[in-house]
C-alpha cells in the first residue's frame, strides 16, 4: 500500500473520483432513516465490493435509546396568496425539517411563521434543520426570502411518511493476518450538503476500494472494518450490537467526517488522548501539513461521542478538515459542491492512509548487534555522498540509534522527526539482515537504570 495513495496509472485519480461520487449522492435526500439512506447505500455499493447492509427495526432497543420511526418523502412546497410555488423540496431538500410529519393546511402568514427556520445572520443561507424525536412540522427558507412574504393565506404540503420501518447501515470488513482491527466509521444521514456530510462517505468509499486492491496483492497486517451509519443513531445502534466485538480487536479508530473542504487539516482527540489512534493521526498530519488544527475532546461532536463514551472505551480520534461547527457553511444551504474540491478530498484521502500505513509499521523492535551495527558490509550505506543520501543516512542511524525495544517503530519516528512511512525500506533491510528482532511489547530500559541512578546520584548531592 503507497502512502500516498497513488492510483494506479491509467485510472481516474481519487481525488475527480470521490467529487464525481459526492456529486452523484448530493441530490438524494437523506436521513438517519429511509429510502434516501438506502438509496446512498446502493450508489456506494456499486464501487465497493462486499458491501453489507443491515436493517434494525423501529422500536428496537439500543442502549438507552429506541431506534425511531423511518422517515420517506416524496414532495413539500409553500403556494403564496398569490398561487405563486415560492418554495419547492424539488428545488432544495433543506427546505423542509427532516423528519416533518405530514401536512397539507391552508393558513395566514401569522400561522405559518411559527413553522419557519431561517438565519438572520446568513439571509442567503438555507439552514438544516431536523426534529427526529419531537413529532412536528418546519420549512426552512432562507431569512432573505422570509422578509419578502406578504400576508394572505399560505398553502403548505409536505407529502411525507413517518411509520414504523427501520434503521438502515452499511459495513465492509477487509480482513488482514491479524485478527485485530482498525476501526472506521463516518455518517450518511444527511440531505444535500457537500462537507458535512458526503465528503466522508465518499473518501471512505474511495479508501475501502483502495485497501481491497492492496490487499490483493499483498495480505494487510490488520483488518479493516468500515461502517456507514446515520449519526448518533446509527454508532450507538452499532455499538449495541458489536460492543464486545470491537472492545476485544480494534486497536486504532478514526471518526471521519468534513473531509473535502481544502482550508486547513485538523484533529480531535479520543478521549483517552494517547491512544495509537491519536498518535498515528498526529503523526500522519504533522508531516502532511504541520499548522493542522488541535481540537480536545471537549470539542466533540460526531460519533466520537459514542464510541469513546465510559464503558464503550474505544481509541477513536477524528481526522478532519474544517470541523463540524467551524465553518460559516457548517449546516446550511451554502455547504454545497463548490465547498468541497478534489484536491481537499485527495489530501485526506492521503492522510488518512498515511495514519493507517503509521498503524500497519508500527511494532517494537530491538536492535542485536553491540555498538552500531558495521552497514558497509551489508551494503546499507550509499557509495556516494550526496544531500540526500545525507540526509537518509542520519535518518537511518538515528532510528537504528533508538532501536532498544523500548520505544515502538511510531515513536521512534516521532522522536527523530522523521515520517515512519519514509523509514519503510529501512526497516525492511533492518529485518533482511537479520539486525533487528521484534518485541511483543516494549521492553524496560537499562536507560531506565541509568536515570534512576543519576536521580539518586542527585538527591544524595
Ligand atoms: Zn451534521
Amino acid at each position: 500500500m503507497s502512502p500516498n495513495g497513488c492510483p494506479p496509472s491509467g485510472s481516474t485519480p481519487p481525488g475527480h473520483a470521490m467529487y464525481a461520487l459526492a456529486k452523484r449522492l448530493f441530490p438524494i435526500c437523506r436521513s438517519i432513516t429511509g429510502n434516501g439512506f438506502r438509496r446512498s447505500l446502493e450508489i456506494i455499493a456499486e464501487y465497493i465490493p462486499g458491501l453489507k447492509v443491515f436493517e434494525v427495526p423501529s422500536g428496537t432497543q439500543v442502549f438507552d435509546w429506541t431506534v425511531p420511526k423511518e422517515w420517506n418523502i416524496r414532495d413539500a412546497y409553500v403556494i403564496d396568496p398569490s398561487g405563486k410555488k415560492i418554495i419547492d423540496f424539488k428545488n432544495s431538500n433543506l427546505h423542509v425539517m427532516g423528519y416533518s410529519t405530514p401536512v397539507d393546511q391552508k393558513m395566514s402568514l401569522d400561522a405559518l411563521q411559527g413553522h419557519l427556520y431561517s438565519l438572520p445572520e446568513q439571509p442567503d443561507a438555507i439552514p438544516y434543520i431536523t426534529s427526529y424525536y419531537k413529532e412536528r412540522w418546519g420549512i426552512c427558507l432562507s431569512e432573505n426570502q422570509r422578509r419578502s412574504l406578504s400576508s394572505g393565506e399560505y398553502h403548505v404540503v409536505i407529502d411525507s411518511e413517518l411509520k414504523p420501518g427501520s434503521l438502515t447501515y452499511g459495513e465492509v470488513v477487509i480482513p488482514g493476518s491479524s485478527e485485530k482491527e482498525i476501526f472506521i466509521s463516518t455518517y450518511l444521514c444527511h440531505p444535500s450538503m457537500a462537507n458535512d456530510e458526503l465528503s466522508g462517505p465518499v473518501v471512505v468509499t474511495e479508501l475501502i476500494k483502495y485497501l481491497f486492491a492492496s490487499s490483493d496483492k499483498e495480505k494487510l497486517r490488520y483488518t479493516y472494518r468500515f461502517v456507514l451509519i446515520p449519526e448518533t443513531i446509527g454508532s450507538i445502534t452499532y455499538l449495541s450490537r458489536n460492543l464486545k466485538q470491537l472492545q476485544k480487536n480494534v486497536i486504532a479508530g478514526f471518526n471521519i467526517s468534513c473531509v473535502g473542504d481544502n482550508r486547513c487539516y485538523s484533529y480531535l482527540s479520543s478521549r483517552a488522548e494517547n491512544t495509537l489512534a491519536d498518535r498515528a493521526a498526529l503523526h500522519a498530519l504533522k508531516f502532511t501539513d504541520p499548522n493542522f488544527k488541535r481540537y480536545s475532546f471537549l470539542d466533540r461532536g460526531s460519533d466520537e461521542r459514542q464510541y469513546c463514551a465510559p464503558g464503550i472505551d474505544l481509541p477513536v480520534c477524528c481526522i478532519t478538515r474544517s470541523k463540524i461547527n467551524e465553518y460559516p457553511e457548517y449546516h446550511t444551504s451554502l455547504d454545497d459542491l463548490n465547498l468541497i474540491s478534489s484536491e481537499g478530498l485527495q489530501g485526506s484521502f492521503d492522510v488518512i492512509l498515511k495514519a493507517f500505513r503509521c498503524i500497519e509499521l508500527n511494532e517494537y523492535l530491538k536492535i542485536k548487534v553491540l555498538g552500531e551495527p558495521q552497514l558497509g558490509k551489508r551494503g546499507m550505506y550509499p557509495t556516494i555522498s550526496t544531500k540526500d543520501t545525507r540526509e537518509q543516512v542520519e535518518d537511518m542511524m538515528n532510528f537504528i540509534a533508538y532501536l532498544d525495544g523500548r520505544l515502538s517503530t511510531l515513536e521512534i519516528a516521532d522522536k527523530i522527526n522523521t515520517p515512519l512511512w519514509s523509514l519503510e525500506e529501512t526497516i525492511a533491510k533492518l529485518k533482511k539482515h537479520d539486525l533487528v528482532e521484534s518485541v511483543a511489547s516494549p521492553l524496560p530500559s537499562n536507560i531506565d537504570n541509568v536515570v534512576e541512578l543519576n536521580n539518586t546520584i542527585k538527591n544524595i548531592v
